[in-house]
């Protein structure tokens, strides 16, 4: 029998002109990493396709599916390996339409990436169709909408043949579009932003704030376990964990109640932009969508938004809830967002939160506490845990140097779920 083989299918990188040998590039080396558990022999380019094989020759749906959800991967097709023997990819196709499952209409759908093969594209349909029509005589043959659609596939001095074909998650490839830091609660959205920014070729670096020492350490597990779902993608280069409890008490008995929670955020914002500085990331990205709660009125986000610098993503801006909500299932992080844990949002909560804040206010809020020195304090005392499934993340050696009381220390105490692994300077 036959090889069989992933063939990956993009779109948008092809459009990226003289970028797109270091995007496909990017791509092949982001599939190594995303099938390390698996026997792959070879991972490369063939006339804009990625080709995966693998030891012992057959692959497999459970590594179309890894695949699949890699940035950048338009489709993948688990493809019979043929050579331009027309008995041999006649034959797969037999055996591929044999594995496609229930089905009543088909049709062959032939290409070829250039002319050295002599047949046409026309003559390949009709060729392969009888044969199909002969073993499958109580089939419909479909030009419009079949049921399933039987590829051939001629690129360069060979033929894939495949039936069974999903679509991947679409985007570009994790490493081409630098570093982001995504400030990442166990709430719905925030997981769902951090993982639009990574299908967008951004590398992710999370940040949690827990209510530690005033709430259990839950929030920050349940956040492991959401990087968790979303590592395998390659988007995730390493989670930072602030403990914010202690801090909050303090805002809390400094500001008026109704500004709390945006002095909350003005903090968790500042601190954000300076571990995106050390992480040498370009943006913050939040999960905040207009209006969605009080905190994320336009008065409230550029009350919050001025605290820094740093371009502020906000992905899901436009997005309603259940639209959130189905990304969330789609990409593994809803059961886990569906858990209602203490983290540092519940804690010290006004009853009557500020919706539409003055500056001035805020303003006056802010310089009545040592926002600088607390901000110092929550940079020294971020926790980290890594992800070593995002080859693009590098991460700041030289922090140690250059910011000596700054140095994150490792994460403590904790045993790293599968796939994570922690770090150590
Ligand atoms: P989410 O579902 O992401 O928790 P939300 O609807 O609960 O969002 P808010 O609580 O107003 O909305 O939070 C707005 C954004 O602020 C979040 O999307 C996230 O980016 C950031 N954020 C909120 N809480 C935390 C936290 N504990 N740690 C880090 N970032 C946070
Ligand atoms: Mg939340």
């Amino acid at each position: 029998m036959s090889d069989r083989v992933c063939l990956v299918h993009y779109h948008e990188i092809g459009l990226k002109g003289k970028n797109r040998s270091t995007f496909e590039r990017r791509l092949v080396t982001n599939l190594h990493r995303a099938l390390r558990d698996h026997p792959v022999r070879a991972v490369r380019r063939i006339s804009g396709h990625v080709l995966v094989s693998v030891d012992g020759g057959q692959a497999t749906p459970e590594m179309a599916h890894v695949i699949s959800r890699v940035p950048g991967v338009a489709r993948v097709s688990l493809a019979y390996l043929c050579t331009l023997d027309e008995e041999e990819y006649c034959a797969a196709a037999v055996t591929a339409l044999h594995e496609a499952g229930e089905f009543d209409s088909f049709k062959v759908h032939a290409r070829r990436s250039s002319t050295a093969y002599g047949r046409h594209t026309l003559e390949i349909n009709r060729l392969v169709g009888d044969v199909l029509c002969q073993e499958f005589p109580t089939k419909r043959v479909q030009m419009h909408k079949p049921d399933v659609t039987v590829c051939v596939n001629v690129i360069n001095a060979s033929v894939y043949v495949y039936a069974a074909s999903g679509p991947g998650v679409g985007g570009l490839p994790v490493g081409t579009a630098g570093k982001v830091v995504t400030l990442l609660s166990s709430g719905f959205d925030s997981p769902v932003a951090t993982w639009m920014v990574g299908r967008r070729g951004a590398v992710c670096v999370p940040v949690h704030f827990s209510g530690r020492p005033m709430t259990p350490d839950t929030s920050e597990w349940l956040c492991q376990d959401i990087i968790n779902a979303l590592a395998p993608s390659g988007m995730i280069g390493r989670l930072y964990v602030v403990p914010f409890g202690e801090r909050q008490r303090q805002i809390s008995l400094a500001v008026p109640q109704s500004l709390r929670i945006i002095t909350y955020r003005r903090v968790m914002f500042a601190v954000g932009e300076r571990v995106a500085r050390l992480e040498g990331a370009k943006a913050l990205v939040t999960g905040e969508s207009l209006g969605q709660v009080a905190s994320q009125t336009l008065d409230n986000i550029a009350a919050v938004n001025e605290t820094v610098s740093l371009p502020v993503l906000r992905p899901l801006i436009g997005s309603d809830k259940q639209e959130i909500m189905r990304r969330a299932q789609e990409i593994g992080t809803f059961e886990l967002s569906s858990q209602s844990v203490d983290d540092c949002c519940t804690l010290f909560m006004p009853r009557r939160p500020e919706t539409h804040a003055r500056l001035r206010e805020v303003h006056e809020a802010w310089d009545s506490f040592d926002h600088d020195a607390m901000i110092d304090g929550l940079v020294a005392s971020t926790e980290y845990v890594d992800f070593d499934q995002c080859p693009s993340y590098k991460p700041p050696q030289e922090l140690k140097e250059r910011h000596p009381a700054l140095a994150p220390r490792p994460w403590q105490g904790r045993t790293p779920q599968t796939g994570a692994e922690s770090a150590r300077f």
